[in-house]
């Protein structure tokens, strides 16, 4: 796992352009790390140290939100979002801080899967908002890097064991 501030967090990634068995077995080495960290509900590909576009977002852990289940999103393209709203965020890549910031609150993107199908996906709240922060990391940015204010940035208290 990649921690700020190492530089490569700002490398903007490649597209995915073949879908082969090397990128299922990556798929499937990604869901497992994002399910080895408790309450973890994405991961993109650069944050393990691989540049190509690819993130893993499952929010279904959570209570009483809209979900679309596990995505594995591919070569993610933004399709439309509405609205904006500010929400806290974490990420494996700041374990010491969380963060507010403002998001769409509806998305609709379109994705490959393992196999290169093109999928849309709709999300809204706390689906969208994952989604969108795990796309800014297939384009260097972390959530530190859109703040609401500097002020918005909070320390992790008893974080680590
Ligand atoms: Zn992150």
């Amino acid at each position: 796992m990649l921690h700020y501030p190492d530089i490569r967090l700002k490398q903007v990634s490649v597209p995915v352009s073949s879908f082969d068995q090397a990128l299922r077995e990556f798929l499937c080495d990604l869901e497992d790390t994002m399910r080895a960290s408790p309450g973890c509900v994405g991961l993109a590909a650069p944050q393990v140290n691989y540049f190509q576009r690819i993130v893993i977002v499952d929010v279904s852990g959570k209570p009483g939100i809209a979900h679309n289940g596990r995505m594995l999103l591919v070569n993610p393209e933004m399709v439309s979002r509405e609205g904006e709203a500010v929400g806290r965020e974490g990420c494996l890549s700041v374990p010491d801080y969380t963060g507010n910031v403002a998001r769409a609150e509806r998305i609709c993107v379109r994705a490959q899967d393992g196999n290169g199908e093109w999928r849309e996906y709709r999300c809204e709240g706390y689906e969208a908002r994952a989604v969108l922060h795990e796309i800014d990391h297939l384009d260097g940015l972390l959530f530190l890097d859109r703040l609401v204010s500097k002020r918005e940035l909070f320390r992790r208290k008893a974080y680590r064991t």
